[in-house]
């Protein structure tokens, strides 16, 4: 991943209805096998890049669907109004943050998954890189304790 934080990253939906675009690098880019994102996103699991919310602009018409957690926390997904994509993900444990599905960038080629959480929920079929720390569930850290 690129140091640079003046990099710009822009990205949207299927239908090009809602475009984004990011200032800065990720505080982290994880892989995620929770039951919810495999539902949601259709998947084994979902990717996405941990963003300051102050670092995120959008536009377009969204819909958002809300639910809590296991361990009780309102997580917020955003998705485009008209053709459905996954696009963003709060969680109410993560103030002041945004993930972004990876694979809505139009070149997510500068971010590098670091991480696999939710891995006791990996599907055998769903086959990772080994070498990534994985975590059972959502591990204790938080994007800002600065690790
Ligand atoms: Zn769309
Ligand atoms: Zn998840």
């Amino acid at each position: 991943m690129s140091t640079d934080t003046t990099d710009t990253h822009t990205g949207g939906c299927l239908c090009g209805a809602v475009r984004y675009e990011t200032s800065g690098t990720p505080h982290i880019v994880a892989h995620c096998h929770c039951e919810d994102c495999q539902r949601f996103g259709g998947a084994g699991h979902s990717t996405g890049a941990m963003f300051s919310e102050a670092c995120v602009q959008y536009d377009g018409a969204v819909g958002e669907y809300t639910k809590l957690s296991e361990n009780g926390n309102q997580v917020t997904r955003t998705f485009c109004a008209k053709c459905g994509s996954s696009l963003f993900g709060r969680n109410s444990g993560m103030q002041g943050f945004l993930t972004i599905n990876l694979g809505t960038f139009d070149d997510s080629s500068p971010f590098a998954p670091q991480v696999t959480v939710f891995a006791r929920n990996r599907k055998g079929w769903d086959v990772m890189d080994e070498n990534l720390p994985a975590y059972e569930a959502q591990p204790a850290w938080k994007p800002d304790s600065g690790d």
